[in-house]
């Protein structure tokens, strides 16, 4: 889609299934709106996914509202590229107006609206939406000799496969779902030690996204329902489950410190190595929202649902529990988008 920029009465902030599943409503609801995203291509973060990712829900339980994620040939859960591939159908089959590439670089007070800046023009709006996700704003905890490492540091969102690993001997960092897909698939080409600052905890092998999902709901519904966090972190999909019976997901305690070849730890002892993968996460990407003023320290942005406290105008979509239950996943995200447009159609139509 192309549109000349202009007026509109929601400018959505972000094409990946966040700002998607947003689209979704607002087309079902009649608005006035355009989707601002900053890539090339459609996707979202999952194109940037290294290629053997899996989701850890099978396709029924990872769609967006409307349209049923085919189940991939072969069975199975699906890859990133199925995503990408169900993503670029999706915004077509609804006839989303995506603008692309279209980087928002800010959003200001503009009287009435809130004026939205890009490369391609400035929108206005009476409404942002803001869905541009975690991917862009990888996060590394600080360790002292970070910059004296000889080796190689990646990150989860720089990792693209164990290959380049070959032979290495490798440290992967971090407790969740990232850390052990990454660390099952390098442990089978080089030599690897699984750095956490807690024990790690695998879930039972019979609990899937499925059932973080239900239990996300129950949550949703009741805040005294058991927390996510409290059945265990990471899902045993298949390459992890086959890393955990060669062996390969022993944890040791987090190091304290880099030094030029490699790690130290508390007692004293080190560790050489080649390369660090730090797989400890990712904050909100929201640069572009700095001169609304409305961060607290964290990084985040207080709400009511989904909706800044001191910005009425503006929803944040899909960024994590803070935005709403399982908003970060791609079942979670319609039911937020869901909410968030009825609450905006009321405020459009009032
Ligand atoms: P994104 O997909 O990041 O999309 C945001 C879009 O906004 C991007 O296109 C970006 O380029 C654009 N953008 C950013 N800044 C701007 C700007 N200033 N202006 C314009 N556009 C901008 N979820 C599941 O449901 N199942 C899983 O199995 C699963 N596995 C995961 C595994 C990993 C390793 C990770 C990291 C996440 C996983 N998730 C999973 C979580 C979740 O589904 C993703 O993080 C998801 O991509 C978030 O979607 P989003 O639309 O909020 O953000």
């Amino acid at each position: 889609a192309s549109q000349p920029a202009g007026a509109v009465d929601v400018a959505v902030i972000g094409g990946g299934q966040a700002g998607l599943a947003a689209g979704y409503y607002l087309r079902r609801a009649g608005a006035d709106f355009v989707i601002l995203d900053a890539q090339e291509q459609p996707g979202g973060a999952w194109r940037h996914a290294w290629p053997s990712l899996r989701l850890f829900s099978p396709a029924q339980y990872s769609s967006l509202p409307g349209r049923m994620m085919p189940i991939p040939e072969g069975g199975g859960y699906p890859s990133a590229a199925d995503v990408v591939a169900y993503l670029t159908d999706y915004e077509q089959r609804y006839d989303l107006p995506v603008i692309r590439p279209a980087a928002v670089r800010a959003v200001r007070e503009a009287g009435e609206r809130l004026a939205v800046e890009t490369g391609a023009g400035t929108w206005r709006a009476r409404i942002v939406i803001s869905a541009t996700g975690t991917w862009g704003r990888p996060y590394v905890p600080h360790y002292a000799g970070r910059d004296v490492f000889r080796g190689r540091q990646l990150h989860t969102a720089t990792y693209l496969g164990p290959e380049p690993l070959r032979d290495m001997r490798v440290v992967v960092v971090g407790g969740g779902n990232s850390a052990a897909q990454i660390l099952a698939e390098v442990s089978t080409v080089a030599e690897t030690t699984w750095v956490t600052l807690r024990p790690p905890r695998l879930l039972p092998d019979e609990v899937d996204g499925r059932a973080l999902f239900d239990l996300a709901s129950r949550r949703a519904r009741c805040p005294d329902a058991p927390a996510i966090g409290e059945l265990g972190d990471i899902v045993a999909v298949s390459p992890v489950r086959q890393a955990r019976e060669r062996g390969a997901l022993k944890a040791e305690p987090m190091f304290t410190r880099l030094t030029p070849d490699g790690v130290a730890f508390s007692d004293g002892t080190t560790l050489g190595c080649d390369a660090i993968i730090w797989c400890t996460g990712f904050r909100p990407a929201l640069a572009h929202l700095a001169p609304l003023k409305l961060r607290k320290p964290g990084g985040t942005i207080p709400v009511d649902g989904t909706r800044a406290l001191a910005e009425m105008r503006l929803h944040l979509l899909g960024y994590g529990d803070w935005t709403g239950p399982a908003s970060a996943t791609l079942i979670g995200a319609g039911r937020s988008a869901k909410a968030t447009v009825a609450q905006i159609m009321r405020h459009l139509t009032a």
